[in-house]
């Protein structure tokens, strides 16, 4: 070959358009492209997609994870408590190696606890600490297998697609399945056409939960013939459930009074009515409506408080990414320094806990407040500074529509 005819096998330049042309056994490569494949290898490093050989460092322990979780969930102590130990138990399962009879097995958790008191977000938190995949799934949409909706196999699907369909990683991720609750048995006496999304989905869940390989329709929904499927071992996946389980502290009470007749009055004076929550166990679940075998394969069973005025005061101002360091980022972003009244935030709870909108509707109530001040201070050049006084946040609110909705109802 004469050297002028050498090209850069990758992208065809030949010597006199490249700067430089490195020589290898069989081939050239330019300048161009090493260090556009230099960006490709950086690119997939950082991405955290080659991570497929997942181990906990060892110097992790539960109390890092539970501090780690206390950046981002105000209270809830106890649920950050058991979620720590379980995930940390979890991670160390993935690492045994069985020299002995003795295999831990895993240790899936399900939280109750009324919506919006934080149990996605404790879920979502950890699974940010951890750096692993982490999908969220809602059972309602599940149904028993020829009926319409999803099968309980695409709950492998979103995992699979927010890690690139990377099946390894997918193995060793995290599933939050919420309102596990909606798909507990109606009673005993069920319509007389089948218990579409009851007990058949808590079956199909059962295998899921334990370990087992399934085959996944890559892009969810119903199973279809001519799809391709992925097999997707959930063995080593982690599942988080949650659910409201509305009317369970009736259940709770009633056995909590039956136990206690008969055996020493006192006890009952012990037992805070308020929030019947704490005492939950399996028992109460199964009252609930979940088969025990799905409750078997959730060993850990924790609960969150309701949140009150001082638990809402602080979530929106403390949590690492707190609505108050929100609004101030966005502000900062135009130039303006933003303070808020304590009496607002005071407010801003008030209202929430008015409206019983929990710590979702804080967000909403912050909108409503601050949309006016977003809309009109970027067109206005010279203001530097801007507090969101009591009287503002009053008056701001008192014209919104979430206030008439309210009103309303
Ligand atoms: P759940 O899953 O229990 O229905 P979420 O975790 O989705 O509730 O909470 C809804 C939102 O409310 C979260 O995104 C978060 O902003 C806020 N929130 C709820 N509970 C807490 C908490 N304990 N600490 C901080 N923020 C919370």
């Amino acid at each position: 070959m004469k050297k002028s005819n050498y090209r850069c096998s990758f992208c065809g330049r030949n010597k006199d358009e490249a700067l430089i042309l490195v020589a290898g056994i069989d081939g050239h490569i330019c300048d161009n492209c090493v260090e556009q494949a230099g960006q490709i290898i950086e690119e997939e490093l950082n991405s955290g997609r080659l991570k497929d050989d997942f181990s906990l460092p060892e110097s992790i322990v539960p109390k890092m994870m539970k501090k780690h979780l206390d950046e981002y969930v105000i209270g809830q102590d106890e649920a950050k408590k058991y979620l720590s130990v379980a995930v940390y138990n979890h991670y160390k399962r993935l690492r045994q190696r069985i020299e002995d009879d003795v295999e831990i097995e895993k240790s899936n958790i399900i939280m109750v606890g009324r919506t919006g008191t934080g149990k996605t977000l404790l879920a979502k938190s950890i699974a940010r600490f951890l750096n692993v995949p982490f999908a969220i799934v809602d059972a309602t949409v599940f149904t028993e297998a020829g009926y319409v909706g999803e099968d309980v196999e695409s709950i492998l699907s979103r995992l699979l697609q927010v890690c690139d369909y990377n099946v390894s990683a997918a193995e060793r991720g995290i599933i939050y399945v919420d309102e596990i609750d909606k798909i507990a048995r109606k009673g005993d006496n069920p319509s007389i056409t089948r218990d579409v999304s009851g007990e058949g989905v808590q079956q199909a869940l059962l295998k899921m939960l334990e370990g087992t390989e399934v085959n996944v329709p890559p892009h969810g929904g119903r199973k279809h013939p001519e799809q391709k499927m992925i097999k997707v071992n959930t063995h080593n996946i982690l599942f988080i459930c949650g659910g409201a389980f509305d009317g369970i502290e009736k259940i709770i009470a009633r056995r909590c009074n039956t136990q206690v007749i008969g055996f020493n009055g006192d006890e009952k004076d012990k037992i805070d009515r308020d929030n019947l929550l704490q005492y939950i166990s399996q028992l109460d679940i199964k009252s609930f409506g979940l088969i025990p075998e799905l409750i078997g394969r959730l060993p850990v069973l924790t609960y969150l408080e309701p949140l009150d005025a001082k638990t809402l005061r602080r979530i929106i101002v403390e949590p690492k990414n707190s609505l108050v360091k929100q609004y101030k980022k966005l502000f900062r972003l135009e130039n303006i320094t933003l303070h808020f009244e304590d009496d607002t935030l005071d407010y801003i709870v008030e209202k929430a806990l008015a409206f019983n909108l929990g710590a979702r509707g804080l967000r909403s109530i912050c909108e409503a407040i601050m949309t006016d001040a977003m809309f009109e201070l970027p067109s206005e050049k010279n203001v530097t500074e801007f507090t969101v006084t009591l009287d503002y946040a009053t008056k701001k609110l008192s014209k919104s529509k979430i206030n008439k909705l309210k009103m309303a109802s």
